[in-house]
């Protein structure tokens, strides 16, 4: 069987993934998945079930196990809306710290390869082109750099923050979220090959859209949905 294809969208925290990943699903008419929701939400659950971060064996099992909703914005686990509570710095570092497990990876990424047999999707994460969907048609990688990915988290309305955290922390706490990403053993955060580079630094949103549009129409020729919005 032929798989529908998987727009791969990776970069570090910051650089505009969701975003872009959200507006491009939206002219496509595909779904879009969230994956770095998916390792928030095993963390949220595990902190709930007093796991430690760090028991690969039972963290894994947990995410193995879990039932996932990830319908339009929102993200159920196992029948809990967790949505407004996986996005602040404890839940970034716990994340973080989960997605280092090679047996919480294995199974998140069967189920992310799941998602994708029922219909085509934009996926973004850090992994998706290298890992997940190495066959993938289309692979964009965003980047920008350290200060605007900070002053932009700073400006995310979906992630809470105490009133006195400063850009600074927040760069801080980027830089080494983005350092154990790097850096971790399993599936780290690189670029694939053949995957197109954008980088968004002083980019305007709708222009870097048009942009991953247009690779898009360069490298699968044959999506037809959403054709009105491909040819704007
Ligand atoms: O994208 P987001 O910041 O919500 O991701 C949270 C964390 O989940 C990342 O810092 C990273 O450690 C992990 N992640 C991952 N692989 C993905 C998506 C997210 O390791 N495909």
């Amino acid at each position: 069987m032929i798989r529908p294809p998987v727009i791969a969208i990776d970069g570090p925290s910051g650089a505009g993934k969701g975003t872009v990943a959200r507006a491009v699903a939206a002219k496509l008419q595909w779904r879009h998945v969230d994956t770095g929701a998916m390792y928030r939400a095993v963390a949220w659950k595990a902190i709930r079930e007093r796991l430690p971060l760090d028991d690969e064996p039972a963290v894994a099992c947990l995410a193995d196990g879990a039932g996932f909703e990830l319908s339009g914005p929102r993200i159920v686990i196992d029948g809990d809306d967790v949505t407004d509570e996986i996005r602040n710095a404890d839940m970034d570092r716990a994340a973080a710290a989960v997605a280092r497990l090679g047996g919480v990876r294995a199974a998140l990424v069967r189920r992310q390869q799941e998602l994708a047999r029922a219909g085509s999707v934009v996926m973004e994460g850090r992994d998706i082109g290298t890992v997940v969907f190495p066959d993938a048609p289309v692979k964009i990688y965003l980047d920008a750099d350290a200060a605007e990915r900070a002053a932009r988290r700073a400006s995310d309305r979906r992630h809470q923050r105490p009133a006195t955290a400063g850009v600074e922390e927040i760069r801080r706490e980027l830089d080494e979220r983005d350092q154990s990403d790097r850096t971790r053993t399993a599936s780290p955060l690189k670029i694939a090959d053949d995957a197109v580079r954008i980088d968004t630094t002083g980019v305007p949103v709708e222009q870097v859209v048009q942009r991953v549009l247009k690779v898009i129409r360069q490298r699968l020729p044959g999506v037809t949905v959403g054709l009105t919005a491909l040819h704007k």
